[in-house]
């Protein structure tokens, strides 16, 4: 992580293609993009696009996502011709949850949350980056206050010996839109129902005025807690 220190240095803050694109050259093939079809992602694709280096994308497809975001991953597969590569939980694992516990016991315990996403997202997405150096992700500071500190590049503290890119760090949910509008960047069309965060179709709400983006996810729990355990290690803090 040392001696990548200097890799950004001199970008501007919102010349987000200029930090994928040194990104990619310096990684090669040991970079991938993960994506849940959020804007900030689809701003990034239609970026990689742009860049048009070969790059693994993935997504992880919980069991339980909306139908709005499937028909979005085709929308984008079609305009940009981009093999987005889906993962998929372990079976045994979401069978044995689903027989025990039922369907909706995420929404008993904070335990129970954390489990199900460890089990449909966690464990997959370590599956999904293993052999990997580096990991692109559309996460802002702007989106919750767990997020302020973000940098273009981070080590991973979930996955050890990987290093997180995030590109967008600097971009507004105003800069995103403005973008993708200029662009025509396919979205979801739940951002037209008031979501301002979308993932698993029972843990996503829309959002009341004034609300943060993170505010429609996992609206039930306290705000230190929302995150997946995508990007936090819930072992070493309970995802804080
Ligand atoms: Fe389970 Fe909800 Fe997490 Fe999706 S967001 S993995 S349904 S707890």
């Amino acid at each position: 992580m040392n001696n990548l220190s200097t890799l950004f240095k001199g970008v501007e803050p919102k010349d987000s293609l200029e930090v994928l694109s040194r990104a990619i050259d310096h990684f090669g093939d040991e970079i991938c993009m993960a994506t849940s079809f959020q804007v900030g992602g689809l701003v990034l694709l239609d970026m990689l696009h742009q860049v048009g280096k070969p790059v693994r994308v993935f997504s992880i497809d919980t069991g339980r996502l909306p139908e709005e975001t499937y028909e979005c991953a085709d929308a984008i597969r079609h305009k940009y011709g981009i093999h987005v590569e889906w993962v998929f939980p372990r079976h045994e694992a979401v069978e044995k949850l689903e027989t025990d516990k039922g369907l909706f016991s995420f929404k008993e315990s904070t335990e129970n949350r954390q489990e199900c996403c460890g089990i449909r997202k966690v464990e997959p997405l370590g599956r999904a980056l293993e052999g990997y150096s580096a990991w692109i992700t559309g996460r802002r500071k702007e989106q919750s206050k767990t997020r302020g500190g973000l940098e273009f590049i981070e080590s991973d503290p979930v996955h050890e010996g990987l290093v997180k890119i995030n590109p967008l760090i600097h971009w507004s949910k105003g800069d995103l839109w403005y973008y993708a509008e200029e662009h025509k960047v396919p979205h979801n069309r739940l951002y037209d129902e008031g979501y301002l965060s979308i993932g698993c179709a029972p843990c996503t709400r829309p959002c009341r005025e004034g609300e943060d983006e993170r505010a429609g996810r996992w609206w039930w729990e306290s705000p230190e807690h929302k995150e997946c355990g995508l990007h936090l290690n819930f072992k070493n803090g309970g995802g804080i």
